[in-house]
């Protein structure tokens, strides 16, 4: 979020890596060379249960709380509140974050794949507030965009955001969170990973 020297500053003075088995992220985060960008969701039973949904962008996890998480219906706006970024790494973690610490609670990998742009500068329609890309994962596909509220959202100092589906062949009235619960990684259900 902000700019600093290591990007992952934020992310790392809120945890203590001695109690938490989240991943502490690499020193100076590489930009993926490949030019394949992952995305990731995981289901998060923190002291509210939210779905965080994160995107690689310059070598970090950009990241958004999803309270109600996903809709693939185009008429649904889902609350998305911008957090720090975190570690590439985190994209492969599941299991249990202890109590006390922060967002102390279990962690699903709902859904991972890949994501593509579709606007031709992806920082700028971020600082614009509005970007537009494609999402080739197991439960969530195709055209998705993520629009900045002006002013922020209900006072909070977190960015407010809203994730929407576009109208394609993957929008549908199927509510996935309810109907695909499990993990992508394990197949379990929260409660097995707990
Ligand atoms: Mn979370």
């Amino acid at each position: 979020m902000s700019k600093t020297t290591d990007p992952l500053e934020t992310y790392r003075t809120k945890r203590n890596f001695s109690a938490t088995a989240e991943p502490k992220g690499a020193e100076h985060p590489q930009k993926e060379k490949s030019g394949t960008l992952t995305f990731v969701v995981q289901k998060h039973a923190a002291t509210q249960l939210h779905y965080d949904f994160r995107l690689e962008w310059n070598g970090v996890l950009l990241s958004w709380a999803v309270p109600k998480g996903p809709s693939l219906d185009p008429s649904v706006k889902r609350l998305a509140m911008q957090v720090e970024d975190h570690p590439l790494e985190y994209g492969t973690f599941e299991g249990t974050i202890p109590k006390g610490e922060y967002g102390g609670g279990t962690v699903m990998l709902w859904d991972h794949g890949t994501w593509t742009p579709e606007v031709p500068d992806v920082d700028a329609a971020l600082k614009k507030g509005d970007l537009k890309f494609e999402l080739h994962g197991e439960k969530l596909l195709g055209s998705w965009v993520l629009v900045r509220v002006r002013g922020g959202y209900g006072g909070s100092k977190k960015p407010g955001w809203l994730l929407i589906k576009h109208k394609d062949k993957y929008a549908s009235k199927e509510n996935v969170t309810v109907e695909k619960p499990r993990s992508v990684a394990t197949k379990r259900l929260l409660e097995e990973i707990a």
